[in-house]
């Protein structure tokens, strides 16, 4: 197994990592180099610079034996971020585990939206739904620190995870997480902002991710019913229950699907819709404001 072939060979850092490479690669990790130093340097409790610093240091059988048991886990294409239990979002970093989906770079786009719309200054209560682990709260409650806002999820796992995120950033005081079924917690014409990164893929798309999602991050964050637009469809009617005229609502989509979603916003209850476009140039984020009247 790939546990004995790595305890055979104690030796210099620099060997075990080669070594730590080829396994990876022979798993079929595309980023066999960059994951290797990553749970390399994670096993080891030193950052990845260090590991180039101390390529000649000796690694001894009880650190091969930790080394080992993260390589299995990422051969069996475990994303990286569970393995070592963080992922960097939007600049800060958040506790992950199985259970809750990986931040994703384009939901960072859903934070340039509302950064446009509310100044620092700002005074507003928000919803973050779908809260998952609680990434865009803790988010916006960092930039906006006269924010208040409630971070909501069905699963228990998330919210335990959330919480874990918000103490981690110290914002207790501001911010609160309760399980709920998308913005049913909330009270009726209360927010001024509602976000969310709810799961929009449809069965047929989760099976085609590639093994790291369809095989470990939970189904539950990623499919939103027959045709993915469920939860999207039961979002906008509930935001216009729960946002205050002119509220903001700012929420995540699948890049197929913006006609669709900007047709939900149609009608006299919605104003000033937009479509951003995450960084590979996709529309990924629609934003709408309750109207006024
Ligand atoms: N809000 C979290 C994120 O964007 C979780 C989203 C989800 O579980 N669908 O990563």
């Amino acid at each position: 197994s790939i546990f004995s072939e790595i305890l055979c060979q104690p030796g210099p850092l620099s060997a075990v990592l080669r070594a730590a490479t080829g396994i990876l690669r022979q798993a079929g990790i595309d980023s066999a180099r960059l994951d290797a130093e990553i749970l390399v340097a994670d096993a080891l409790s030193v950052s990845r610079l260090e590991l180039y610093l101390q390529h000649d240091r000796w690694i001894q059988a009880e650190e091969l034996r930790r080394i080992a048991i993260r390589l299995e886990r990422r051969s069996k294409f475990e994303p990286v971020a569970y393995i070592v239990g963080c992922k960097e979002f939007y600049g800060l970093d958040f506790h992950v585990r199985p259970g809750v989906l990986i931040p994703r770079p384009e939901t960072e786009t859903i934070i340039d939206a509302v950064r446009e719309w509310f100044t620092p200054e700002s005074i507003f209560r928000f919803a973050d739904t779908c809260t998952g682990s609680g990434i865009l709260g803790v988010v916006l409650a960092t930039y906006f620190p006269r924010s208040q806002g409630v971070l909501i999820d069905i699963s228990d796992e998330a919210l335990a995870i959330a919480r874990s995120n918000v103490q981690l950033h110290g914002l207790k005081q501001r911010l609160l997480a309760v399980q709920g079924d998308l913005l049913h917690p909330t009270a009726r014409n209360q927010l001024d902002l509602v976000v969310a990164n709810p799961p929009y893929l449809a069965p047929r798309e989760v099976e085609e991710t590639m093994p790291d999602v369809r095989l470990h991050e939970p189904r539950l964050a990623l499919e939103g019913g027959d045709t993915g637009c469920l939860f999207l469809q039961r979002l906008v009617e509930q935001a216009q229950r729960a946002l205050k005229p002119g509220g903001m609502v700012c929420v995540e989509m699948g890049w197929q699907q913006e006609q669709w979603v900007q047709g939900q916003f149609h009608g006299p209850a919605w104003e000033r819709t937009a479509v951003l476009k995450d960084l590979a140039g996709h529309d990924r984020v629609v934003v709408a404001h309750r109207s006024k009247c």
